[in-house]
């Protein structure tokens, strides 16, 4: 039997686009309990294509939206493409993040087309989002007060440390250091734009 999990999402503008994520497939005939259903590693890629297909999504969109001048409302000129890796609780992505030349109605004549503006760089004011800097901060927490981990913390470890799971320390020190990104190193790009191999600003 075989199972494939699609993302599609509809853009403000009503475009519709469909990306495959992942296909798992188990044999007709179940042969042991540990074959029912999924297992862990398979959510966690799962769930990290996921992220990426709707976060590039999004950040695609409000770069798009940003582009047209709120002066004039034309298109402004593209300048290149960038790309931002921003660190989530379910792995790091990298983004798209294009550079733009600022309309001419909105400079002077001296100016025009001079100035620069990435509405995703400043979108992206720090290199991971507020849940995963919250929930290192809490498994960190946990961590230094020697209570170890609930079985709710094993979410910590999407974001690139599987497995890890938090011991007292026998002389009561922690176990480990928290608060480290704990992202892993290679990041997820935006489905569409999988194998461009752009270099990462
Ligand atoms: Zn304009």
């Amino acid at each position: 039997m075989q199972w494939t999990v699609r993302l599609e999402a509809r853009t403000s503008s009503g475009e519709m686009t469909t990306t495959e994520l992942a296909t798992f497939s188990r044999p007709a005939m179940i042969g042991r309990l540990a074959e029912v259903g999924l297992v862990l590693s398979e959510t966690k890629t799962l769930l990290a294509k996921l992220q990426a297909g709707v976060l590039c999504g999004q950040v695609a969109e409000h770069a798009a939206l940003c582009r047209a001048c709120p002066g004039c409302g034309a298109l402004q000129p593209l300048k290149d493409r960038r790309t931002r890796r921003l660190q989530t609780l379910f792995g790091t992505v990298e983004v798209e993040a294009p550079r733009f030349k600022m309309c001419r109605c909105r400079l002077t004549t001296a100016l025009a087309g001079a100035v620069l503006f990435s509405p995703v760089c400043a979108l992206l004011t720090a290199r991971c989002t507020p849940e995963l800097e919250r929930v290192q901060a809490e498994l960190g927490a946990r961590l230094v007060s020697g209570r170890g981990a609930s079985p709710g913390d094993f979410a910590a470890g999407f974001a690139g440390k599987p497995g890890r799971r938090a011991q007292p320390h026998p002389r009561g020190r922690p176990a480990a250091r928290g608060g480290r990104p704990a992202s892993s190193s290679r990041g997820h790009g935006c489905p569409e734009r999988a194998g461009r191999g752009r270099s990462s600003g």
